[in-house]
């Protein structure tokens, strides 16, 4: 281990950065189970795939085996804006715990859309365009993704229709305008642009909407639009593999100083930061070199890992998407209305779903009020403020930290701080006036959620 005294932020240079993406499903020995044709439950084929999405990222979505896939010049070229990103040592949040704890956050806000997404929508945006498409639809839910996919699509010209959850539209009124700055035209979901949507409203009259809900409608749109294809910011495995563009960086980071974590921490929506984040520590963990606690947080209010099961789903409300194996709360589940923002899908990636099912990492929820506490602590001893995502993992660490510090034990702790909050002041003025509420679905709420699951097998 170096003697040198860790930097409060470490800094890697350009030519550190990974140039290629790395592939944690080549090292599964129980793969994440295929996606399924909802008609005829046999695994989607490439040709089916690629009706709705871009061919090369349906190849990336099928490939179980290559390692490493090479990231485009291109793409690298876009990264170079804000990649690569720091990974800064919490000294001052350490001191003000009093823990001996060693906590590291890979700091994934420093660009203007202010989240880990935009490393996977400057990908997807680049393949669209590689295959001479018009345009993309997408969902988007508290807004990152729809802003991250904005801003990539006005880079390679692309046009880009974003379905956003009808809360989140109205909670979030400048999220919605950044996108239409980078030349996104934006509709509350559900709509009556699209027949899923039409549907949908005739049913539940008022809803606030879901992510399950705009993903049904963005497919639908891309699907009966000459020269769209569908993209999406989390769940699937392509997004989980462009996301280890953060865990990659973390390691030569922290190898750079012989760092080894003892816990890696992230918050858990759809599962891309921490499938990304935990991407090359998991590949040592899975080929039997090196072991470390890998920890999930998710929301009380939309608790899939911790409280929902392993089983084929949709991964729409409106059930027009393949079935996906996964952790889940059905899709019909929609979380309740004052739970701020993201972390609201109701089910999690297969990769990430497929390893918790293999004991190799924990999760745990955390209910908001708690969250929140844990964001203006971080804010006020590290000086940024955080998205309510990511300060779920915040909460995580410094429970971590806490536990340290009672044990006496000097851990060194790494978390994903995958954004900024500065859009979602609304659900801090809920916490700081006191009028945040701590909703947590009843046993029998997600009981009848996952009993409308496909019966597939
Ligand atoms: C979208 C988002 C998340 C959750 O999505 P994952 O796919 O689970 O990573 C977390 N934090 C921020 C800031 C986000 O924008």
């Amino acid at each position: 281990m170096s003697t040198e005294k860790i930097p409060y932020k470490i800094y890697l240079d350009e030519s550190e950065m990974p140039k290629s993406w790395y592939n944690l499903r080549a090292d599964m020995k129980n793969k994440p189970a295929p996606l399924l044709n909802p008609q005829t439950l046999k695994p989607m084929t490439a040709a089916e795939l690629s009706g709705v999405f871009c061919e090369d990222l349906v190849k990336q979505e099928l490939d179980n085996d290559t390692a490493y896939f090479e990231i485009p010049e291109e793409i690298r070229d876009f990264y170079k804006m804000f990649r690569p990103s720091p990974l800064m040592r919490a000294y001052r949040l350490e001191k003000k715990l009093g823990t001996p704890a060693k906590i590291y956050y890979k700091f994934e806000g420093n660009n203007t859309s202010g989240s880990h997404k935009l490393n996977s929508a400057i990908a997807q945006a680049y393949y669209a365009k590689k295959q001479g498409l018009k345009g993309v639809t997408t969902e988007t839910g508290a807004g990152q993704w729809g802003t991250a996919l904005a801003m990539a699509c006005s880079y390679f010209d692309l046009d880009c229709k974003v379905y956003m959850v009808k809360v989140s539209y109205e909670q979030k009124p400048f999220r919605r305008e950044v996108m239409r700055t980078y030349g996104a035209s934006v509709t509350p979901s559900p709509s009556m642009e699209t027949e899923v949507g039409k549907k949908i409203l005739a049913a539940h009259p008022g809803t606030t909407g879901s992510l399950g809900c705009a993903i049904s409608e963005a497919v639908e749109k891309a699907v009966t639009s000459d020269g769209y294809r569908y993209v999406l910011g989390s769940v699937l495995n392509q997004v989980l593999l462009h996301q280890s563009i953060i865990g990659l960086e973390t390691k030569t980071a922290l190898d750079k100083y012989g760092v080894k974590p003892d816990i890696i921490i992230g918050c858990a929506g759809g599962g891309s930061n921490l499938g990304g984040l935990i991407a090359p520590f998991m590949g040592e963990k899975l080929r039997g070199e090196a072991d470390y606690r890998i920890i999930a947080v998710e929301p009380a209010s939309c608790p899939s890992l911790t409280r929902g099961v392993y089983a084929y789903d949709f991964c729409d409300t409106g059930m027009v998407c393949p079935l996906a194996k996964m952790y889940t709360l059905g899709s019909s589940f929609i979380p309740a209305p004052n739970h701020a923002g993201g972390l609201r899908y109701h089910g999690m990636s297969s990769v990430l779903s497929q390893l918790y099912d293999d004991g190799l990492m924990e999760a745990v929820s955390v209910p908001q009020t708690a969250v929140f506490e844990a964001a203006e602590e971080f804010a006020r001893t590290e000086g940024i403020l955080p998205a309510p995502e990511s300060s779920h993992a915040i909460k995580a660490a410094i429970d971590e930290a806490i536990l340290c510090r009672e044990n006496n034990e000097e851990k060194t702790i790494v978390f994903g701080l995958t954004g900024t909050g500065y859009f979602d002041m609304t659900a801090y003025e809920k916490f700081h006036d006191g009028k945040m509420s701590d909703y947590v679905p009843t046993d029998e709420e997600i009981a009848e959620n996952i009993s409308k699951l496909p019966k597939v097998n």
